[in-house]
C-alpha cells in the first residue's frame, strides 16, 4: 500500500511537508515552517500529525525556510533517519536555519520579558546545529538514491534557487511499484546563473506548486529594463532605491543585473549598492562554492569577471554599517532582508525612505497575504514600522519578472502532456494560484485534487 498525504503547503503556501508512505517504509519531502504573521505561525509549535520517530528518511528540495524550516523540530522530537539533499542545499540551509534559530530565541526572549505567551522558542541553536549530525552524504543531480527499502530517489534541477530540485521517488511494495514526482519549487526557463528546471518525468502522480498558477510574468528582458528605469530615474532626482530582497537567488540576480547595467551604463556609475544582510552575503559565498549548479553562460562570465564583486558594491554585515546607510539621502541602491519586508534590516530602510517622494522601493519577489510587502503593494497609505506610522509616498515598482516561481505557462510547461493518474496540486493560495491551475488542468482534462492538510490519499 502506497498512501500520500500533505502535512503543509496544502491549500496555502508555507510550512511545506509531505509524507508517502510505502509498506512499512516513510519518508518526508520537505519540513518547512509555516510563515505569514504570528497566527499561521502558531502552527509550528503544533503536534506533527504523524511520529517523527517512524521516519525513514526526510529529501529536502531546497534550503527555503517555508521547506527546510521545521527539521531542528523534527530531529528533537525523535526523527533519527538519514536527511538528504544536495550540497548546495545543506550548504544553505545550515545559514537558514542558524538564523531562523537565532531569531526564535530572540523572540523567545522578548516574549518572556513581557509576559506574553511563547516564551518557549520552537527550537534553539544547540537544536538546530545537532540537526546537522543527520545530514547523508550529498546528493548528486541526476542520480538515483536508495534513501529506504523499496524506495529510490532522483533529484532533478528544479531552476529555483542554487541547489533546488524537483524529486522523483521510485517505490516498490509487495510487487507493485509506483512513481511519483514532487515538483519542489520551480524557477523559470532561460534565468541566468542556474540551469533549466528539467521537465517532469514519466511518473502516475505529480505533486506540483501552485504559487503563480493565476499568473504570467512579464518577460525577464522586460522586467530587467523596468529595474533599471527605476534605478535611473530614482538616482536621477536623488533619492534612493531599497530593493526588500529575499537572501538567496533574487539578491544574487539582481546584483547581477546591476553589474551589467554598470558595465553597460544603465545604471549610474556613481551608484553605491549595498548588500545590507548578513545572511544574502553568506549566501552569496556559499554561491561561488556551487559552480556545479550553474549554467554554461554564467560559468563563461565567471572565468571573465567577478560579477558579484563591483567595485562600488558593500556588503554591510556589522550592524554599525548598515545604520550608517541610513544617513545616505541619495544615489544609494539598497538591497535587504526580509524579502517580505516583516523583519530584518529592510524595515531600516523602509522607515528612512518609504516617506520621501525622491525614492523609490521596487519589489522583486512574491509578496503573501498578511505581510507588510503586500500591505505596501496594495497601495496603503502609512504602515506601522517599528512605533512609527510612516507615510508611503515613495514611489513603488512591482517587478514580478524577477520571480523564482515559474508562472502558470511555465508550471505547465513543466508538467507536459504526458498521461498522469494525478495531479496533487499543493504550495499556492488556496483562492489564487491553486485554484485557477485546478481550472486550468480540468480544462486540459487532467485529472487533479487539492488534498486537504493530513487527509491520506491512496495511490496505490
Ligand atoms: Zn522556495
Ligand atoms: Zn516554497
Amino acid at each position: 500500500m502506497i498512501v500520500y498525504s500533505c502535512h503543509g503547503a496544502a491549500k496555502e503556501v508555507t510550512g511545506s511537508c509531505h509524507l508517502v508512505r510505502c509498506g512499512a517504509r516513510s519518508v518526508l519531502v520537505d519540513c518547512g515552517l509555516f510563515q505569514g504573521g504570528r497566527e499561521r505561525e502558531r502552527a509550528n509549535a503544533e503536534p506533527f500529525e504523524f511520529d517523527p520517530a517512524g521516519i525513514d528518511a526526510l529529501l529536502l528540495t531546497h534550503a527555503h525556510l517555508d521547506h527546510c524550516g521545521r527539521i531542528p523540530r523534527l530531529v528533537r522530537e525523535g526523527f533519527r533517519g538519514r536527511i538528504h539533499a544536495t550540497a548546495a542545499t545543506r550548504d544553505l540551509a545550515r545559514v537558514v536555519l542558524l538564523d531562523a534559530a537565532g531569531l526564535q530565541e530572540e523572540e523567545a526572549r522578548r516574549a518572556a520579558r513581557s509576559g506574553r505567551d511563547g516564551a518557549a522558542p520552537l527550537y534553539t541553536l544547540d537544536d538546530a546545529l545537532h540537526s546537522f549530525d543527520f545530514f547523508a552524504e550529498p546528493v548528486g543531480y541526476g542520480v538515483p538514491v536508495a534513501v529506504a527499502e523499496g524506495i529510490r530517489a532522483t533529484f532533478r534541477d528544479a531552476g529555483h534557487i542554487l541547489g533546488s530540485a524537483s524529486i522523483l521517488l521510485e517505490l516498490e511494495d509487495g510487487g507493485t511499484s509506483l512513481r511519483v514526482v514532487f515538483s519542489g519549487d520551480l524557477g523559470s526557463p532561460g534565468r541566468p546563473i542556474l540551469r533549466d528546471p528539467q521537465p517532469a518525468p514519466q511518473a502516475e502522480y505529480v505533486a506540483m506548486e501552485t504559487t503563480y498558477g493565476n499568473r504570467t510574468h512579464r518577460s525577464l528582458p522586460d522586467s530587467v529594463d523596468e529595474l533599471y528605469r527605476a534605478v535611473e530615474q530614482t538616482l536621477g532626482r536623488g533619492g534612493n532605491v531599497v530593493i526588500p530582497t529575499f537572501a538567496m537567488e533574487r539578491a544574487q540576480e539582481v546584483l547581477y543585473y546591476l553589474h551589467r547595467g554598470l558595465r553597460e551604463g544603465r545604471v549610474p556609475a556613481g551608484a553605491q549598492v549595498f548588500l545590507d544582510s548578513p545572511m544574502a552575503i553568506s549566501a552569496t559565498e556559499i554561491f561561488r562554492r556551487h559552480p556545479e549548479c550553474f549554467d554554461e553562460a554564467f560559468r563563461a562570465t565567471l572565468a571573465r569577471d567577478d560579477p558579484f564583486g563591483m567595485p562600488n558594491l558593500r556588503f554591510t554585515r556589522e550592524t554599525a554599517d548598515s545604520m550608517a546607510i541610513n544617513r545616505i539621502e541619495g544615489g544609494a541602491i539598497i538591497l535587504a532582508g526580509s524579502g517580505m519586508c516583516d523583519g530584518g534590516r529592510v524595515r531600516h530602510h523602509l522607515r528612512h525612505n518609504l516617506w520621501r517622494e525622491k525614492s523609490s522601493i521596487v519589489f522583486v519577489g512574491y509578496a503573501a497575504s498578511g505581510t507588510l510587502a503586500r500591505r505596501i503593494i496594495d497601495g496603503a497609505k502609512t504602515v506601522r514600522l517599528f512605533d512609527d506610522d510612516v507615510r508611503v509616498r515613495a514611489q513603488l515598482w512591482t517587478i514580478n519578472g524577477f520571480s523564482a516561481h515559474a508562472d502558470q505557462a511555465g508550471l505547465l510547461d513543466w508538467l507536459g502532456d504526458a498521461p498522469r493518474r494525478e495531479v496533487l496540486l499543493v504550495h499556492g493560495d488556496y483562492e489564487v494560484g491553486m485554484r485557477a491551475m485546478a481550472e486550468c488542468l480540468r480544462q486540459r482534462g487532467v485529472p487533479c485534487r487539492m488534498p486537504g492538510k493530513g487527509e491520506p490519499i491512496l495511490l496505490k
